[in-house]
């Protein structure tokens, strides 16, 4: 599969306003903050609200803040559906947790995955919704929900227009990713000097949107929980402010669009039991994508899909950031992390007893499954934290490219262009020093080097059945580079119907054994919505090509339907 980070560099290499000063605008609206936190904004909240009513023990003592729907999260879910509850009629307040807007959506690549739009027309594509519902059925493993799935079908077309139409943003492009058989991967065109397909593009357009309508965005403004009368509907949430813990009233509801999960490692451990370290995601340092949105959910009755079917994974070789958008040095042109890791003819991998654990032929630095061999390789890994090693001599790290990074080898550093970590990366003259410095045994390090130039030697790998051209590793000094898997994408999450509702995890229960019913024939959470990639059910088990414009088609169907629940009394 294509690397959208590495065009996403690309792209990101040639953009002009940083996202620090994107981030800095983003901030003005954080500004208001203080003003909800710490006052209570709201007229005529009174105790008679809720206040104290023992024999209520569902509401909070007070409500500090009313509105009609409040929409958590800034990302390609949570904006659409703010500005459509918006335009619908609805106040709105929209909170994030993070300390710039955007989440995961400001850092991702572009890649907006639609179906048979009257923008694919304008490009002469011919798509056709069958085509749609299979390609995504079977890349998913037929894990789709067909409801929920056909939902992202009949709504891209509209969607689609209506970001032209109504956010001003322009698809410059539609390109063909796996498994599409015709282009479907919409790419919005460049923008306020950043460049076109890219992600950040999207988020400014939907803030721009957000900032034009006046609708409240609350920074630092955490979901710790959401008020659910029993059996009834949502009646608003709990929030942490940097002023102190509020409660918003939402008189028509909720729109929950928190993202993944993959920055929770415990919940990850949870639905996976073999995911037992920590694992760094791709949005790592700057999201926490932490299952908040799912956790709260669930608390309330809500369901979960697929849970296990946890993540696509990434990686990046000697860094733990996949991307990297503030520049620390204004003269260093690269916004590139982790070092090249494409020719492996002169490597052999390790793990942490300081042995070969795979193929090394099979290996893929792309985004890549769980149930591939070289991933089992990676999962039977005893030692923790699992650690990953690239080991190669002088000749290796030349053909690898690696000596065009010396630098970073000798002098680590994650805050500067490749990101090195300190620790991920060794060099030295002798094996046994090397060894040391990776953290595994020498004599295993030295023994795994002389059985494999041995098996170099004979012309045949009997341990691996590594393919030929071998290539000894012998002219020091040795290179070595901890690889560092990364979760990229969850396709999991909340359990959904067709209009973004939220399930009640209870239908599930069916005593009377009673035939199984169509999604949207389950009960859901009355005035509970949720959208983004905090869902399951659109993509099944993988997410395929640009899920994003998943996403956003789901925000833009909850938007319009929660503005439209009858108000709360
Ligand atoms: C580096 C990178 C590259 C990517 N490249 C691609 C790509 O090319 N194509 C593609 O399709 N996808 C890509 N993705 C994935 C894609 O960006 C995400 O799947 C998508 O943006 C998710 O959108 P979302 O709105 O569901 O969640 P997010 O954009 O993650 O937004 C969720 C927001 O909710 C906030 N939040 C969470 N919990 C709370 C809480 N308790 N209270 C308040 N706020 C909360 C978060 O702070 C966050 O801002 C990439 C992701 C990354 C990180």
């Amino acid at each position: 599969m294509a690397s959208d980070t590495d065009a996403r560099h690309a792209q990101h290499e040639e953009a002009q306003v940083s996202r620090r000063q994107f981030v800095k605008r983003a901030g003005i609206v954080g500004g208001t903050v203080g003003a909800l936190g710490a006052a209570g904004v709201l007229q005529g909240c009174t105790a008679a609200d809720g206040a104290g009513a023992s024999s209520q023990w569902w509401l909070p003592a007070k409500w500090d803040v009313e509105t009609d729907v409040v929409v958590v999260g800034t990302g390609d879910a949570g904006c659409p559906a703010a500005i459509r509850a918006h335009d619908a009629g609805a106040k709105v307040i929209v909170i994030d947790k993070g300390d710039f807007f955007g989440g995961c959506s400001v850092l991702g690549g572009g890649n907006s995955q639609l179906a048979c739009t009257s923008i694919q027309t304008r490009f002469d594509i011919t798509d056709d919704p069958e085509w749609d519902y299979d390609d995504t059925m079977e890349f998913g493993l037929y894990r789709s929900n067909p409801e929920v799935l056909q939902a992202w079908i009949d709504n891209s077309d509209s969607y689609a227009r209506w970001a032209e139409d109504v956010c001003e943003m322009a698809w410059a492009r539609i390109g063909k990713q796996e498994p599409a058989r015709v282009p479907r991967s919409h790419l919005a065109a460049a923008y306020r000097g950043q460049s076109e397909g890219s992600g950040i593009v999207i988020s400014m357009h939907f803030f721009e949107q957000l900032e034009k309508r006046g609708i409240e965005v609350l920074l630092r403004h955490k979901m710790t929980k959401i008020f659910r009368e029993p059996n009834g509907p949502v009646l608003g949430i709990e929030v942490e402010t940097p002023d102190g813990t509020i409660a918003i009233k939402a008189r028509r509801g909720v729109v929950i669009a928190t993202g993944g999960f993959k920055g929770n490692s415990q919940m990850v451990r949870a639905w996976h039991p073999a995911f037992d370290e920590t694992l760094i995601w791709s949005g790592w340092p700057d999201v926490l994508p932490t299952g908040d949105g799912h956790l709260c959910v669930m608390n309330i009755g809500g369901g979960v899909v697929d849970m296990s079917f946890i993540m696509e994974f990434s990686g990046r070789l000697g860094s733990r950031q996949y991307v990297r958008w503030d520049r620390p040095h204004f003269d260093n042109p690269s916004t590139r992390t982790g070092l090249p890791n494409s020719r492996l003819e002169h490597i052999v991998f390790v793990e942490n007893s300081g042995r070969r654990y795979l193929n090394e032929a099979g290996w893929e630095a792309g985004h890549t499954l769980p149930w591939l061999p070289h991933m089992v390789a990676f999962l039977n890994i005893k030692g923790r934290p699992r650690m990953e090693w690239m080991v190669t001599d002088q000749d290796g790290a030349e053909d690898a490219e690696w000596t065009s990074y010396e630098d970073a080898f000798i002098n680590p550093d994650p805050t500067k262009s490749p990101c090195i970590e300190p620790g991920w990366v060794a060099k030295a003259d002798t094996l046994a020093e090397l060894a040391r410095q990776m953290g595994v045994p020498a004599a295993a390090l030295e023994e795994t080097v002389a059985t494999y130039n041995a098996s170099v030697a004979a012309g045949a790998d009997p341990e691996f059945q590594r393919p030929g051209p071998l290539f000894p590793i012998a002219r020091p000094p040795y290179w070595a580079a901890r690889w560092c898997r990364m979760s990229h994408d969850q396709c999991t999450g909340i359990r959904v119907n067709q209009k973004m509702q939220v399930v009640d995890q209870m239908e599930q229960w069916q005593p009377d054994g009673g035939d199984s019913k169509p999604i949207s024939a389950e009960k859901v959470i009355p005035r509970l919505y949720a959208a983004g990639e905090c869902t399951g059910g659109t993509g099944g088990a993988v997410r395929g090509s640009g899920k994003r414009g998943w996403y956003q088609v789901h925000g833009y169907i909850a938007g319009d339907l929660v503005a439209k629940e009858t108000p709360l009394a």
